[in-house]
């Protein structure tokens, strides 16, 4: 048994993945404070001022089901997080893969894939490999039979103000993969490119609808951690009412066969550091059962 993966074993998954420190913050000389120290151990090195005042720094170690380093591909982390979930809705389940972390960590590139740079760097993301690999099982003949139809949506999910400018940073991307059988769902995979977390706490700008909407993407982040941590119990009380994005996902969260993978992302850089930590305690949260 102990060889499984985990996310076989258990119903929730959860991940960091540590994205590369970029030319711009190189320039910067901007210092790394993000080490992998094992397949699942990632350690914060982090700043504290000492009293007299020479900065130091001290080791936060976190344990997550995987760590990936910045040298992890987009394939990679896709192999170990939501590809041992596609199987689920070929069994009449509801699958989740949510990218979770702050604006710049990695989201979009992991979930959606990297295809504006040069050809070399150009990278397939999550999605993609997600619906291949749907594809491919569709073919399989024990699900062959079944006459299963896909669909997919893709939706954006914005705080109850309508935005005058669409910004990714303040929206939930969610795809979705659906099969279908007789016109009646019969699983569903849904990867939610998330908010950036630091938005949450933008609740006291002085603009009234970046508070507004910082409450909202605050307030669906804590139902979305709680949803996800009634998932592993029985006959808990789920709030999925609580936001929008929880609403959306309902039918992902009270489902008897219903899994999801956590991936956090996170940025390497001394500056990004709080935000990091607040990242890792969130992921940290979500795995506790
Ligand atoms: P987010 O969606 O979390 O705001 P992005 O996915 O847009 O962040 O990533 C920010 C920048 O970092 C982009 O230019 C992206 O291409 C780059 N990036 C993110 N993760 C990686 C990675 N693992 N390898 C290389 N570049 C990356
Ligand atoms: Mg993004």
């Amino acid at each position: 048994l102990s060889t499984l993966d985990p996310v076989e074993l258990h119903k929730i998954c959860v991940c960091v993945r540590k994205r590369p420190v970029s030319k711009k913050e190189k320039a910067k000389k901007e210092i790394d404070v993000i080490t992998v120290t094992s397949k699942n151990v990632i350690l914060v090195h982090e700043p504290k001022m000492k009293v007299d005042l020479t900065k130091y720094l001290d080791n936060q170690p976190f344990r997550f089901d995987y760590a990936f380093d910045d040298f992890a591909s987009n394939e990679e982390v896709y192999r170990f997080t939501a590809k041992p979930l596609v199987r689920t809705i070929f069994e009449r389940g509801m699958a989740t893969c949510f990218a979770y972390g702050q604006t710049g960590s990695g989201k979009t590139h992991t979930m959606g894939g990297n295809f504006s740079g040069k050809k070399q760097d150009c990278s397939k993301g999550i999605y993609a490999f997600a619906t291949q690999d749907v594809f491919l099982l569709l073919e399989q003949p024990r699900y062959k039979d079944l006459n299963l139809k896909v669909s997919v949506s893709f939706f954006e999910i914005y705080s109850g103000q309508t935005s005058a400018n669409s910004n990714s940073s303040r929206s939930h991307a969610v795809f979705q993969i659906i099969l279908r059988r007789n016109d009646k769902v019969y699983g569903q995979f849904s990867l939610i490119d998330l908010a950036g977390n630091e938005r949450g706490a933008d609740t006291s700008s002085a603009d009234r609808q970046t508070r507004m909407e910082g409450a909202e993407i605050n307030k669906s982040l804590l139902a979305l951690k709680e949803c996800i941590r009634s998932l592993g119990k029985n006959n808990i009380y789920t709030p999925f009412r609580a936001s929008k994005l929880t609403l959306v996902l309902r039918d992902s969260f009270i489902g008897e066969n219903s899994r999801t993978c956590m991936i956090a992302m996170i940025s390497p850089g001394l500056n990004s550091c709080e935000h990091t930590l607040n990242t890792l305690r969130y992921a940290d949260r979500v795995k506790e059962l």
